[in-house]
């Protein structure tokens, strides 16, 4: 029986190794789409259009926005980022598990838009060493380096919404969390509507969800 794709929205503030733990959890599950976003950023070195982002001009992001191609849109450390609604809409509705990697805000609109997806938010151990990883990734100057902590803490203080937050310590234990959330998701009553139906039979529909708190009581 296929089942709905499960959307797995991850957030994280610059730096607190995010890049690392998906391209983790796409080698272990290949099968997951990848959302690829659009966005007006310059492309950094190795970065495939297309493949990471679709890189747009300011003018064309514009544009796409006001026909509502984007299913969120953000404003990121200066340059706009935005989500393509229908290929995720489709993909979703084949049954593809699809992964996001976008910003609070971003997210805080997909809850909107997508009501059953999973959001974790990743975390670094501390603000010291999170600095210490933006430094040794040596691709912002100092400024950049500001501003991506200055928004880190912005950003860690709008995540207590999410399904679940993960602390990216020691590398192993981080990744073992994360596809935790992704293998908890799967078997969620919501990704699943039909399977008590099938395990029943005909006829005998489980009950509505709110039976759930009287049944011991019977
Ligand atoms: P993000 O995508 O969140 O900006 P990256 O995945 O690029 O972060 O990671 C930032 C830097 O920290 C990279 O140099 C990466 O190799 C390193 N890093 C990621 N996870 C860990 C970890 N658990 N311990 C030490 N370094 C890490
Ligand atoms: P980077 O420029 O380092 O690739 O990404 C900067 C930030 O933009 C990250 O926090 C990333 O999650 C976020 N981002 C990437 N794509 C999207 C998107 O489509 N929407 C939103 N809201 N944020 C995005």
């Amino acid at each position: 029986m296929r089942r709905e794709g499960i959307a797995l929205v991850v957030s994280a503030p610059s730096g607190a190794g995010k890049t690392t733990l998906i391209k983790r959890l796409l080698a272990e599950f290949p099968h997951f789409g990848y959302s690829v976003s659009c966005t007006t950023r310059k492309p950094r070195a190795g970065e495939i259009d297309g493949k990471d982002y679709i890189f747009l001009s300011h003018e064309d992001f514009q544009r796409r926005r006001a026909e509502n191609y984007f299913a969120e849109w953000a404003e990121v450390h200066g340059n706009f980022y935005g989500t393509p609604l229908q290929p995720v809409k489709t993909l979703l509705r084949e049954g593809r598990d699809m992964l996001f990697d976008i910003d609070v805000q971003g997210a805080a609109q997909l809850k909107l838009t997508l009501e059953e997806a999973t959001f974790a938010f990743i975390l670094p151990p501390s603000m010291e060493e999170l600095e210490r990883r933006l430094r040794a990734r040596d691709l912002d100057d100092e400024a950049t380096i500001e501003r991506r902590l200055a928004n880190a803490r912005r950003e860690m203080r709008q995540a207590r919404w999410y399904d679940a937050l993960l602390v990216n310590d020691e590398l192993d234990a981080a990744y073992d969390a994360l596809r935790a959330v992704y293998l908890a998701a799967t078997l969620s009553p919501k990704r699943n509507p039909r399977l008590l139906e099938s395990l029943l039979g005909p006829g005998r529909a489980p009950e509505p969800a709110h039976e759930a708190e009287n049944a011991w009581r019977n």
